[in-house]
């Protein structure tokens, strides 16, 4: 998911939010909602598709306040219905609060029936809003010390946007999992998942919201608490591998260099003799810039990517998945014909994309095809809000690399090495788990998508 949030009374906040939003459209794209506060209220639209579905420009413009936070959405827990769109809004005793959330928790489902055994109601199958829950049941006199406390609770990954009528606070876990960072536009402060986001609206990059930060901005400016921290942060290296956008920073790294680089390890770890270098575009595109350079190749478009379709991954079922390749991707004869081609992808997780692609390439001549992939296999699930799919599905936990290469049908089939991803992405301190099974915090045993529905 993908989270934005301001505090600027003397700004068209919603519209920055839409803005915002749209620059983190590729983080979700089942819902988005904004929810902006006046100072005395909170008014709250969202809904199902894309940023541009969900608003008008008559919409954007009724919705004036002093404040605002907004989500784009692609579900890892709970299904992708309206009801499950945030940001969530409650009344209670002391008001209002509305809450964004990206991540997941991992003992939602615990602290969700210890909610119920004590009379709270939930009307979404989501684990943010047993988040929302705890936070308005701590709610005394300080917003800050609700979330604190509330922190000690919940488990597992999470970056939130929370407002009060009065003013935004922006947390990160205690490892810092999912990515926040903080802008500044004219004086006034502003959240966003990445920095990308930032750019877009013209706002400056100020830092990172650091691994167990509560950051409040409000008519006094920027202020920031530490409410629970990890002995050491475990950043998501699959933002960096894929799912970030490539011109954002994230905790000082930069994603499209780090992408460059798990290229240039790649052509050290596996330099084939090959005429061409093709990406699979976008994701692959950085890393195999970076193997070309290294290995002193051409590199071409050798697919062709559809402008106009989202994310194949997204697509709920495996029939969808395998047209969506198609509909997404086409290879392009006049760079294949005859060629020794190295293809480049960042991750394999089903393999839907790699086997389809492998055969559209070489039926469009191509001699041999050697598909690198700038990442380690994904043998195990991310519990931390990346949909990598249950284990089962994940192909590199049901085949060896030979048994994959053959499936896939490409004449080599390398995965970077993790010491080389680490390299690659400067040796921060990194979650792997979904290679390494080195999960950062505790992952409950059978978890499921569904389990609070
Ligand atoms: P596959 O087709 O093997 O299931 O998925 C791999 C392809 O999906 C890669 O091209 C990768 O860029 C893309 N992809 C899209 N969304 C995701 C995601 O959430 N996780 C992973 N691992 N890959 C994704
Ligand atoms: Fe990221 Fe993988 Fe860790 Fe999930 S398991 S947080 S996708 S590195
Ligand atoms: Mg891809």
């Amino acid at each position: 998911c993908g989270l934005f949030g301001i505090f600027a009374p003397e700004q068209d906040v919603s519209q920055l939010t839409y803005f915002g939003l749209y620059a983190l459209q590729h983080r979700g794209q089942e819902s988005a909602g904004i929810a902006v506060s006046d100072g005395r209220k909170i008014q709250l639209h969202k809904g199902m598709g894309l940023v541009s579905d969900v608003f008008s420009e008559e919409i954007i413009e009724s919705l004036q306040g002093r404040m605002a936070i907004g989500h784009v959405r692609y579900s890892t827990t709970g299904s992708s219905l309206l009801t499950n769109a945030q940001p969530l809004v409650v009344h209670f005793q002391k008001g209002m609060l509305a809450l964004a959330h990206n991540g997941n928790l991992t003992n939602a489902i615990e602290l969700r029936e210890d909610l119920n055994n004590q009379g709270a109601v939930f009307q979404t199958t989501i684990d943010s809003e047993v988040i929302l829950n705890l936070i308005a049941r701590y709610y005394r006199k300080s917003l800050e010390d609700a979330i604190i406390k509330t922190m000690i609770d919940i488990k597992g990954a999470y970056a939130l946007v929370v407002m009060a009528e009065n003013k935004v606070i922006g947390v990160r876990d205690p490892y810092g999992i999912r990515p926040l960072c903080i802008g500044v536009l004219d004086g006034r402060y502003c959240f966003a998942s990445e920095s990308s986001a930032l750019d877009t609206i013209g706002a400056e990059f100020v830092r990172d919201v650091q691994p167990g930060e509560v950051v409040t901005l409000d008519e006094n400016g920027i202020s920031s608490r530490i409410g629970s921290q990890a002995s050491a942060p475990a950043y998501c290296s699959f933002e960096y591998i894929y799912f970030a956008r490539p011109d954002s920073t994230l905790d000082n790294i930069n994603v499209w260099e780090s992408r460059y680089q798990m290229g240039v390890e790649l052509a050290r770890e596996c330099p084939v003799d090959a005429d061409v270098v093709i990406p699979i575009p976008d994701s692959g595109t950085p890393a195999a810039i970076g193997y070309a350079h290294e290995r002193g190749l051409p590199i071409e478009e050798g697919l062709l990517k559809n402008r106009y379709v989202g994310r194949t991954f997204i697509q709920p079922t495996q029939e969808m998945r395998e047209i969506a390749v198609r509909i997404k991707l086409n290879a392009n004869a006049r760079v294949l014909k005859g060629k020794r081609v190295v293809m480049i992808d960042d991750s394999i997780v089903r393999g839907t994309t790699s086997s389809k692609l492998v055969e559209m390439v070489k039926s469009k001549g191509a001699k041999e095809v050697h598909l690198l992939i700038s990442s380690p296999p994904v043998c195990h699930s991310c519990f931390y809000g990346i949909d990598t799919a249950e284990r089962e599905k994940l192909i590199a936990n049901k085949m060896d690399i030979e048994g994959i290469r053959q499936f896939v049908g490409a004449d080599t089939l390398y995965y970077l090495s993790e010491e080389g991803l680490k390299r690659a992405i400067g040796n921060v301190p990194a979650c792997l788990a979904c290679f390494n099974g080195k999960y950062p915090v505790q992952v409950p045993k059978d978890f499921s998508k569904s389990g609070l529905e």
